[in-house]
Order: C-alpha cells, then structure tokens, then sequence
C-alpha cells in the first residue's frame, strides 16, 4: 500500500485494523428515514446495514449530534472519526446529514467524516460529499443479480415511485455500481458491507467481491446477518437463519486471496462511541451530553 493511502486511513479504526486498538469513532443517529426496505431489517430499529440489529438509537437534530460530536472530541482524545449510519439512510435524509457534517467540519475540521449508505442517492449527493471531504463511504452491496435482490429487497423508492421485486432491485444495484464508480473517480475511500444470508447471496458473495475489487473499492466487510428473534430481523424473511462463524469465515477466507478483508467489524450501533467493541453510548446519551459543554461553541 502506498504511503499516502496509508496515512489516510492511519486513524480511523474501521479502515485500519491496527488504528481500531488506538483510535475511537462516534456515530450520530440523525438520519431517520430510508428509501428501501431491506427484508432483513425491521424499520422499528436501527439500519441493520452497517449498525447492530435490535438497537433503537436517540435520535438528535444536526444541531444537537454537532454538540454531541464536539463534547466527545473533548473527552476522549483518540476520537478521530465522526460517522452517520442511520438509523436510517444518511442520504433519505440529505439536509439533516448534511448539515451535521457541515456543523461539525466547520468548528473541528480535523475530524474524519464518514457516512454509511444503501447507495441509492449516492451519485446524486457526490459532489456535496466531496465538497464536505468526506474521505471514507461504506455502501451495503448485497448481490450484483437482481433476481437475488429481489428476495433481499422488497421494495425500492426511487424518484417519487415505489418498486418493487426484479424492478425495484435493478434500480438500486445499477445505482450502487454508479455510486462506487463515482467514489472512485473522487478518490474517496470506499469500504463495502455485504450481508452474508445463507442460501441467498452467501455463495455469490465472492462475485461481488470480485465485483467491487474492480471498481476500486477499498475494503470488503462481510457481516454475518443476525436472525435471533431478539433482533428483530424476523422482518421478510421468516425463519432465515443467520450463518455460523465458520461459514463466515469461509466466504472471507475466500475473497481474501482478493482484496483487504474487514474482520474486526463489530457490528456497532447507530449511536456507537469508542473504540470498535467498546460501548460508551450511555455515558454520552441526550439527557447527560446536553449538559456537558462543547470543546469549541457552535
Ligand atoms: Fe433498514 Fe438500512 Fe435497509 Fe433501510 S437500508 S431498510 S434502514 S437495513
Ligand atoms: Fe466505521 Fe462505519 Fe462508523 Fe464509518 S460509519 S465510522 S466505517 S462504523
């Protein structure tokens, strides 16, 4: 890896396995509404793509997740990274997300900011997220086959019009294609999240890591789906199992001859705080960080 890209990613723990034991990232969940339903998700919860299924983050105001960032970055020194991932999708939600970053980059551009995407508006948003510097993206790119999108998605709402099966699935996965295309052409990081759903795109995973690869993405995570009843995630697809560890492992194992391998995802929630694995979201919830003071006034 070249020394520019290394730095890059030097401090930002889910890019870097070795900056995940240093360096902390927070999530604000200001990003209520999503333009798909993914038959693993249950909407009463956060976005299962990128956060931990069953969670119901607080959800702040661009104003109050900028105070939330700013009061952390105070505390906890080795946060270098401030990420939106739902609890829906960021770019459902353009003027919430996009003011937030705007609040936080204005008063601490020193911070990373990274966002968490279906990629369905992606392209549509990409020069706000250049102009912003937004260095880091993950999409969640399930299958590159719409007959297989078909029974991960059940519907897709696009320019005003709900789609749904076969159609519904194109739509978004021509559209993911052009967003990693167009991360590429800003040279913006992109990390990829695949849901691994055994007997849907679990064998198929490894053509969309080949897929990816030749797009340029950076990093692919493959994240089992959580299927316990606990989580929710019953949703549309009842009485799917989630894989085993070692299934998991398999598929990775497989694609890593390929490109860089994310394994130390978490699987964090949409209000995460800390090192990746650790939890200090009740130490910052709504009631105690709005009495805390900002390191810089916004
Ligand atoms: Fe749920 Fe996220 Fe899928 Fe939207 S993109 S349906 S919030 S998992
Ligand atoms: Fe890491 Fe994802 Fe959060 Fe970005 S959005 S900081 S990649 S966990």
């Amino acid at each position: 890896m070249d020394q520019k890209l290394q730095e890059r990613i030097a401090q930002h723990p889910c890019y870097s396995e070795d900056a995940h034991h240093h360096y902390a990232r927070m999530h604000v969940a200001v990003a209520p509404a999503c333009n798909i339903q993914c038959n693993y998700c249950n909407r009463k919860y956060d976005c299962a793509n990128e956060s931990r299924p069953g969670v119901v983050s607080e959800l702040l105001t661009p104003e109050e997740a900028a105070h939330k960032a700013l009061v952390i970055a105070g505390k906890i020194p080795q946060m270098t990274v401030v990420g939106i991932a739902g609890p829906g999708d960021p770019l459902a939600n353009p003027e919430k997300t996009f003011r937030t970053f705007e609040l936080i980059a204005d008063k601490a551009p020193d911070i990373k900011l990274c966002l968490s995407t279906n990629g369905l508006m992606l392209t549509e948003y990409i020069d706000r997220i250049k102009q912003l510097n937004i260095d880091h993206v993950t999409i969640t790119l399930n299958t590159i086959d719409p007959e297989i999108g078909a029974q991960i998605y059940s519907w897709v709402h696009y320019k005003r019009k709900r789609y749904r099966g076969v159609e519904g699935a194109k739509i978004l996965l021509e559209k993911q294609m052009e967003g990693l295309q167009a991360l590429r052409e800003a040279d913006i990081l992109c990390k990829v999240n695949s849901v691994m759903i055994p007997g849907i795109n679990d064998q198929h995973l490894i053509e969309v890591n080949k897929m990816i690869r030749e797009n340029g993405a950076f990093l692919h995570n493959i994240m089992p789906l959580i299927s316990a009843p606990e989580h929710g995630t019953h949703f549309g697809l009842i009485g799917q199992r989630g894989p085993t560890p070692k299934e998991v492992k398999s598929v990775q194992d497989n694609c890593a001859g390929n490109m860089k391998m994310m394994r130390h995802c978490r699987q964090c929630r949409a209000d995460a705080v800390g090192l990746l694995g650790e939890d200090r979201s009740q130490e910052f919830s709504k009631d105690k960080f709005l009495e805390m003071t900002p390191e810089y006034d916004l």
